[in-house]
């Protein structure tokens, strides 16, 4: 049987016993958090150090952690995913559960939560990409970048989705990080990859692809571009590739980057020294022999997708020129083309509703929240509660403060409620043994190719690992 139901019972019998002892865990408040992502590990270490009488589930939809650390943070930036250190801690507290392969919406309910746990802690993050809204945006081969990201990365229910790198050109719609990191996949040599965590279905594709040129587009000028400057000097010395700036969109910006302020000046200087400084000798001859390129092509909004002869796959993007009007754009009546096979957005993302209880603002995309607190007993945390803003550290930062307000509002409880002893059977679910398990499948098949692991893609294949 899967890590057992019981095995739980038995930790938190563990913990009621300690608690007529010295530990006084378990007979505390109860918390459930959902979603094994960074704001939710974050959050529970908090709790569960302010609060080690308390006991804390993290309720996960998937049998592996660790949410967009794991599927969505690039492969080749193995140095971000770091944090999976102190979230490996963080579970192993005595106070915390990890319960897998277990579904808000599907295996259990809003009501069921509030029924059983003083503190209802919602970080189930973002699943939907938001849409262009353009015609065209139905055709095949038009799609999301993290439909891209979720195939390089692995995620169950992306194996056999459909990416066609039977194209020279790819465009992808916005200037973010996301954006930079699906253009360095795309073009990274393939022997580069090969050794972290990338899906060998990925590496096929890297094989046949006769991807040559990413064009990534923006609506606003390049002081408003919003990817970091380490990303962006990465590509800059990304092996074969070349960038392409437009000058005529740096040369009105030189004189504002006195004005600018650090960070911000260093990236948006970087990218005016690229796009209008002649470079060196080495660099220019590298630029020159280059096969592949990337551009940035900003003031352009796409207008229209447009199918090639067979009427069904995106053939060209048409794009509107913009012109700056103050901190914003005007949308002009001039329509360039750029021929492309496959169209990748990356405009941002929304949460979507788990369960038809739980407050939500569907315009926003979010759980509507003041500093977390939803309504009394139940918070959100994580990309969830703040939208799809910032990097990791942000969401540490949003799970350290909402972790904050639980605990406040928790001061003075001593007796909980039933926890999960509470709750409806999960006769699915899984543990952090298991999850202990998968991970050491995964190193062991990662070995004989050279690779840190091989990702189990599928949850059947987790969960049989898991057996064995
Ligand atoms: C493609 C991409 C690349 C990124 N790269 C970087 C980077 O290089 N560096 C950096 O600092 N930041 C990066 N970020 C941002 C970073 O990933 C986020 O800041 C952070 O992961 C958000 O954490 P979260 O916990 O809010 O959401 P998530 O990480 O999405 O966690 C949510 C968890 O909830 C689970 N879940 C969903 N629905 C349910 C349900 N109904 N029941 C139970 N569980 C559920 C999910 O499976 C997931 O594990 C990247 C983001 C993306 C999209």
């Amino acid at each position: 049987m899967l890590g057992s139901w019981q095995v739980l019972r038995c930790k938190s019998q563990v913990f009621r016993n300690l608690s007529t002892t010295s530990l006084k865990c378990g007979s505390g408040p109860k918390v459930a958090v959902v979603g094994g992502g960074a704001a939710g590990f974050y959050a529970t270490q908090q709790i569960a150090k302010a609060r080690p009488d308390s006991v804390i589930d993290i309720f996960e939809k998937l049998p592996v952690p660790f949410g967009l650390v794991r599927f969505g943070v690039a492969p080749d930036h193995q140095d971000v995913k770091k944090c999976i250190s102190t979230f490996n801690k963080v579970a192993e507290l005595p106070n915390v559960n990890y319960i897998g392969n277990s579904t808000l919406g599907k295996d259990f309910s809003f009501v069921d939560l509030k029924r059983c746990y003083d503190s209802v802690l919602l970080t189930y993050g973002t699943d939907e990409d938001r849409k262009l809204g353009i015609p065209g945006e139905d055709l095949r081969n038009v799609m999301g970048a993290r439909d891209l990201v979720s195939v390089y990365n692995g995620l169950p229910g992306y194996e056999t989705f459909p990416v066609d790198l039977d194209t020279d050109t790819v465009v992808i719609i916005g200037v973010g990080n996301v954006s930079i990191d699906v253009a360095r996949l795309l073009l990274s040599p393939v022997d580069q990859l090969r050794k972290f965590d990338v899906t060998e279905a990925w590496l096929e594709k890297r094989l046949t692809s006769k991807v040559k040129r990413v064009v990534l587009v923006g609506r606003r000028g390049p002081l408003h571009v919003s990817f970091t400057i380490k990303e962006l000097r990465e590509m800059t010395k990304l092996e074969n590739t070349r960038p392409i700036l437009h000058k005529e969109q740096y040369l009105p910006i030189q004189d504002m980057l006195a004005k600018l302020e650090r960070p911000r000046k260093r990236l948006i200087e970087l990218l005016v020294n690229t796009a209008l400084k002649e470079p060196d000798a080495k660099t220019a001859e590298r630029y020159n022999n280059a096969k592949q390129s990337w551009e940035l092509q900003l003031l352009r909004s796409p207008v229209e997708a447009l199918p090639g002869p067979d009427g069904k796959s995106v053939a060209k993007l048409r794009l509107a020129v913009n012109i700056p009007k103050g901190d914003s754009v005007e949308q002009t009546d001039q329509i360039e083309e750029i021929e492309t096979g496959l169209v990748l957005r990356s405009i941002g993302y929304k949460s979507i509703q788990a369960d038809p209880d739980i407050k939500f603002d569907s315009k926003k995309g979010i759980v509507p929240n003041e500093d977390g607190r939803v309504s009394p007993g139940v918070y959100t945390a994580g990309w969830l509660g703040t939208g799809p803003r910032g990097v990791i550290i942000d969401t540490m930062n949003n799970a350290f403060k909402v972790a904050g307000n639980v605990i406040e509002d928790l001061k003075g409880m001593q007796e909980g409620k039933p926890g999960r002893e509470g709750m409806p059977h999960l006769p699915g679910h899984t543990t952090w043994q298991d999850w202990k398990k998968i991970e050491q499948v995964e190193e062991e098949a990662g070995k004989p190719k050279g690779k840190l692991r091989e990702k189990l893609w599928t949850v059947e294949s987790m969960l049989n690992a898991i057996k064995s």
